[in-house]
Order: C-alpha cells, then sequence, then structure tokens
C-alpha cells in the first residue's frame, strides 16, 4: 500500500473525530443514470459541502465534454505513468478504456472538511471499499433492461460497438448490488437524487462522524449543570 493511501486511510481514521469530509462512491451500469443524479444532488438539490471527484481517463472526449470538467483525458502512457508514480485511489479498465481516482482532489477536500462524490465502476467502488472502511458506497439500479437501454440510445454518444459492449457488461454489473450499502433505483431523476441527498444527509449525522462536535456540547453540558447546581 502506497503511503498516500495509508496518509488517506489515517486521515479517514481520524475523521471521525476532526469531521473530515465522507467518501460517497456511486456506480451503475453505463446509462444507469448516476451523472444525471449527481448533478441533480449538486445543483439543484445544492447539497452543501459536497464536491465531486474529477476522474481521469483514456477514453476520447465526446461531444461537449470538457477536460477538467468531466474527466481529465489523459493518453494511456500518461495514465501508465501516474498509475506507476501511485497517484491513484484506484483505477480500472471499463468497457475497453481506463480510468482512474486522483488521490489528491479526494485528499484535499476531505481534510478540508468536504464530502466528495465518486462516480466509479463497481471495481472501484470495490477497491475504494477495501481501501476506506468508511466510506459509503451506492449502487443506481436502472428500473430495467429496456430504459437502460434507451437512455444509452438516446444519449447519442456511443458508437453502435460501444453501445453493445456496455449492454452486454450490465448483468454482470448489476449482479455486484448487494456489496453496496445502499440501492437506489432510478426510476425518477427527483425522487432518485432526494435518496442520494438522503443518504448523504445520514451519513453525516452518525455518531462518529460528529464525535468532536458532540463532545463539546458534552462538556459545555456537563460545567453548566455543574454552575447550576
Ligand atoms: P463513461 O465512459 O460512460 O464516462 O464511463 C464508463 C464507466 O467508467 C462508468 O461506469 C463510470 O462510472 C466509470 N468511471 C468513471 N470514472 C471512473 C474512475 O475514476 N474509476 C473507475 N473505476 N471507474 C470510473
Amino acid at each position: 500500500m502506497s503511503s498516500r493511501v495509508k496518509e488517506l486511510e489515517t486521515s479517514r481514521t481520524v475523521s471521525q473525530a476532526t469531521s473530515r469530509g465522507t467518501l460517497f462512491v456511486v456506480s451503475s451500469p453505463s446509462g444507469g443514470g448516476k451523472g444525471t443524479i449527481i448533478r441533480h444532488v449538486l445543483q439543484v438539490v445544492a447539497v452543501e459541502n459536497l464536491s465531486y471527484s474529477v476522474s481521469y481517463t483514456t477514453r476520447a472526449p465526446r461531444q461537449g465534454e470538457v477536460d477538467g470538467r468531466e474527466y481529465f483525458f489523459v493518453n494511456r502512457e500518461t495514465f501508465e505513468e501516474m498509475v506507476a508514480a501511485g497517484e491513484f485511489l484506484e483505477w480500472a479498465c471499463v468497457h475497453g478504456n481506463l480510468y482512474g481516482t486522483a488521490k489528491n482532489q479526494v485528499i484535499e477536500e476531505t481534510n478540508a472538511g468536504s464530502d466528495i462524490i465518486l462516480e466509479v465502476d463497481v471495481q472501484g467502488a470495490a477497491s475504494v471499499r477495501q481501501l476506506l472502511m468508511d466510506s459509503v458506497s451506492i449502487f443506481i439500479l436502472p428500473p430495467s433492461y429496456e430504459v437502460l437501454k434507451q437512455r444509452l440510445i438516446a444519449r447519442g454518444t456511443d458508437s453502435p460497438e460501444e453501445l453493445a459492449v456496455r449492454l452486454r457488461n450490465a448483468p454482470d454489473e448489476l449482479k455486484q448490488y448487494s456489496a453496496f450499502d445502499y440501492v437506489i433505483i432510478n426510476d425518477e431523476v427527483e425522487r432518485a437524487s432526494a435518496q442520494l441527498a438522503s443518504i448523504i444527509y445520514a451519513a453525516r449525522a452518525r455518531c462518529m462522524r460528529q464525535e468532536s462536535l458532540v463532545l463539546e456540547v458534552i462538556e459545555k453540558f456537563k460545567s453548566n449543570s455543574i454552575i447550576e447546581s
């Protein structure tokens, strides 16, 4: 395990006492709607103190995608150099392209007390769960194969071959759902987004997460009760 991951792990352990941010790992098959739900939570529900991890990929940008916004688009050589340098928290080959979560942004945001959403495939989610036991993982389940197919076609971003690969891989990805902490059935964006926001709020209300704040309140409570008695 690299020292950077150790640093992150240590910070996650300490996070219980110092309100460091939590990692929310969101996965679904391609076209499952996780991107739409995450955008809705960030922009419409506008959950405060929440950021989005921009991954690195060797996939070519789609029309309208901006480098540094949807992804950092890099060639395979650069990606492999980053892997060798231990710059990724996790990385995986998905549908023939490489995708990875850089440690830097995750460390900066969580150390600053911000929660962060990672949008990764099921392999990436498994890696993060193994590395960081207190991350929260959420699987977004499309309501049916037909809806998934329709969404991928309507998105219009994939060639027929890419579309076929993504549809072929979907059943295996669905099988992984039970390894996640939560499952959201994405039948309706607003409802599904509200559910994701609720999961984030619930994680923030955990005793462990609020320990330092709670101890402060209890200390004050005790000293005031002594003064009164
Ligand atoms: P797309 O090419 O449709 O943008 O993404 C394909 C798949 O790669 C999606 O399931 C997406 O969540 C996943 N993905 C995106 N970024 C990462 C990452 O950093 N790590 C991993 N493991 N998967 C990622």
